[in-house]
């Protein structure tokens, strides 16, 4: 694709932003002028019109009047109160903070316009902490409220973004112009922006409100179309790379696959024979194989890394947590080490010799198989010959890793597999991996019977853990969950610990063993090896546990505060069990009193065990971010489209993506600079 012009101006470009200013808008990820106008009002206030006060009752609104007193009030709280009246009645408004300049200024007989929440109480109307300026100022019409971040105001923000809308509109180049495929288009991107920041006082606030004000839409559709065209130019990239030309190795696969200890399922082996068929395509393949937790995806992925090691080629496997590489490694290494071929593990602790050799290892060992998190890799580490990347559980991932490991100046693209257990909803599908192919494992191994959800409140603790203890002594293993506390990881771990050492003492003579995020890796590592291998009873976790760990004699699992976490995330924390033979259980514990809502999704998850329906329930109930596990990290997160809400933009997206790509394919970079910045990796490659 040919090269744009260069970066947008920066912030401090601006008239009155200095670095100090600059460096708190990073905090909100505005750089320059193009994060600026992009960057989407939360909601707007209606300042357009003056109530009365007499009819000014419930919500925020904008009143306008004399003040006729002024006064301090309060001993140990003072409080300056100012009675102000216009010819329908009065209103107090009171401030808690204020200083003596304040109390000047509200002298009797000075007028003033006042915004916020008009409270009834029993004195009477009051506003506290309005909004005010003098009553002479003029009108500020429908205001938009920006994402606060601390020492920038409302006003700089906008003042900010009104001189980089008149930027872009002295440099109409830097604009996207994609007319007039579609009636989306009726409307410039420069005048969509403009009412966007600056809404005309007509404008309907309450659609401005929902985000389905045709503008928005309007927006929404171009961000759409852009992410659309930049996930296709990945695709033609696939389809006209070189990839590396993979031949199945059927000597050491039969070899493999006789000393594994059961069959594949059907469905396993359809999918081995889809990838398959990839890496024997010359082409680089972009594959996302779903399957429900438990479904068996890692051996399918090990068969994918013989067939890479068989041609000579590097396999990279990467996992989103360390303690998942620490299993990942143990268990290639015990089926790949019979076949002689390397598996190398890296880790953060790692270092010294044992890292340099890894890294010797990826210079020089061509057919070997290294495991390690995904941060790991990003640096930079030079491979002899890596053709296969293994991405385990992407959806954890913050950031889309797709080409990071690509382009590392081979001449070959390495082949690119994604491994999930979270079913994605259709939309997000298109969204997140409209450039690969999706390869569904929809069956679990024989014999495995479903996990008995129920749910419990927290009132019936005491008879739960009389329950685990005559579990315990029947020599099974248990998990206990503890989920996060507040957002805060800090807390969620002590509350592990609180956790634990409440149960130990409920239950002396059980080997109860505690991990959580802030531990070491290596002592996460030795309290898991001891757990599969049998010497802890009760394993006390926080949501760390959460993808991939395997231990099938552990066959009951309690959720503590199950209200708190999404619905995929119960179902996968709910997949860790149920791994090996008997009935297993999942407890979702409860604090009271639940809501109506709360209840809905505990019962959902207790009646369904079907990873695609939860996740569509979540998606609806709250949002991609928890479906996808992004929500803290950004990653899938639009400027001014809504996933959920604009789906039914998404099919126009497809049509018009592909109109533009026949008849005006000049405009395309443009639009992908506008939308994407410098994030827009696919457009480079
Ligand atoms: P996931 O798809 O959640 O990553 P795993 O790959 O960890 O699942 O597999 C779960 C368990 O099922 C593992 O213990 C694995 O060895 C076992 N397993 C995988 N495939 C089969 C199969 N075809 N038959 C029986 N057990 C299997
Ligand atoms: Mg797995």
């Amino acid at each position: 694709m040919a090269a744009v012009s260069a970066a947008f101006p920066p912030v401090l470009s601006l008239k009155g932003a200095g670095p100090a200013l600059a460096a708190k808008l990073q905090r909100l990820g505005v750089m320059d002028v193009r994060d600026l106008v992009l960057l989407a009002p939360l909601r707007y206030e209606d300042r357009s019109k003056i109530l009365p006060i007499a009819s000014a009752s419930q919500g925020k609104c904008l009143i306008e009047g004399e003040v006729v007193l002024t006064d301090i009030t309060g001993r140990s709280r003072p409080m300056l109160v100012c009675r102000l009246c216009d010819s329908s009645g009065s209103l107090d408004l009171r401030f808690f903070h204020f200083n003596a300049g304040m109390r000047n200024r509200l002298m009797p007989g000075t007028r003033w316009r006042c915004f916020g929440e008009v409270k009834v109480s029993s004195f009477g109307k009051e506003m506290i902490h309005p909004q005010m300026e003098p009553a002479d100022a003029s009108l500020p019409g429908i205001v938009p409220i920006y994402p606060a971040v601390a020492g920038v105001t409302q006003k700089v923000l906008r003042r900010l973004i009104g001189q980089a809308l008149t930027l872009f509109e002295s440099h109409p180049q830097w604009l996207p112009c994609v007319s007039p495929v579609s009636e989306q288009a009726a409307m410039t991107t420069l005048q969509a922006l403009k009412f966007l920041h600056q809404p005309p006082a007509e404008a309907e606030v309450v659609l401005l409100n929902s985000g389905s004000h045709p503008v928005q839409q309007r927006l929404a559709w171009e961000e759409l179309l852009a992410h659309h065209l930049s996930l296709q130019s990945l695709q033609d990239f696939r389809q006209t790379g070189q990839g590396p030309k993979m031949e199945a190795p059927s000597f050491l696969i039969d070899t493999f696959l006789s000393s594994l200890p059961f069959p594949l399922t059907d469905a396993q082996r359809r999918v081995f024979a889809e990838i398959q068929a990839d890496l024997g395509s010359g082409r680089p393949m972009g594959r996302l194989v779903q399957g429900d937790v438990g479904c068996g995806k890692t051996v399918v992925a090990a068969l994918a890394a013989l067939v890479s090691h068989g041609s000579g080629y590097q396999t990279v496997l990467m996992a989103p947590t360390e303690l998942l590489a620490e299993q990942h490694f143990q268990t290639w290494r015990q089926w790949l080490s019979p076949l002689e071929i390397e598996v190398h593990l890296l880790t953060s602790k790692m270092s010294g010799k044992d890292r340099r050799q890894v890294l010797a290892a990826m210079k020089d060992s061509s057919k070997a198989v290294f495991i390690g998190t995904h941060a790991l890799f990003q640096r930079e580490v030079h491979f002899a010959r890596l053709g296969l990347v293994i991405v385990d559980e992407q959806h954890r991932f913050g950031v889309d890793q797709r080409l990071t490991l690509k382009a590392k100046g081979e001449q070959v693209i390495p082949h690119y597999l994604v491994m999930t257990a979270t079913p994605i909803p259709r939309t997000l599908a298109m969204l997140r991996y409209g450039d690969m192919a999706v390869s569904v494992i929809d069956q679990l191994p024989p014999g495995r019977q479903p996990v008995e959800t129920r749910v419990m409140s927290q009132k019936r603790r005491e008879e739960l853990i009389a329950r685990l203890q005559t579990w315990i002594k029947q020599g099974r293993q248990a998990y206990w969950v503890c989920t996060l506390i507040e957002e805060s990881e800090a807390l969620d771990c002590e509350a592990a610990e609180d956790t634990a050492s409440a149960l130990q003492s409920s239950l002396p003579g059980v080997r109860i063993g505690l991990v959580h995020g802030r531990m070491k890796p290596v002592e996460k590592e030795q309290v898991m090896t001891a757990f599969k291998q049998g010497e802890i009873d009760l394993l006390v976790a926080t949501t760390v546990i959460e993808v991939g760990v395997d231990v099938p004699n552990a066959g009951l699992m309690v959720i503590d505060n199950a209200e708190r976490l999404g619905l995929a995330q119960l179902h996968q924390l709910r997949g860790r069990v149920g791994r090996g033979p008997g009935q297993s259980y999942c407890i979702l514990l409860y604090k009271p009193p639940l809501t109506d809502i709360a209840r809905q999704r505990l019962d959902f998850v207790r009646q369904c065990n079907d990873g695609f329906a939860l996740a569509e329930k979540d998606l609806e109930l709250r949002g991609p971010g928890e479906v996808l596990g992004t929500r803290q990290s950004g990653a899938l997160q639009f400027k001014m489209a809504d996933p959920v809400r604009d789906q039914n933009l998404l099919l126009k997206v497809q049509k018009d993506a592909k109109a533009l790509r026949e008849h005006e394919g000049a405009s395309i970079p443009t639009l992908l600079k506008f939308w994407l910045g410098d994030g827009n990796q696919y457009a480079d490659v």
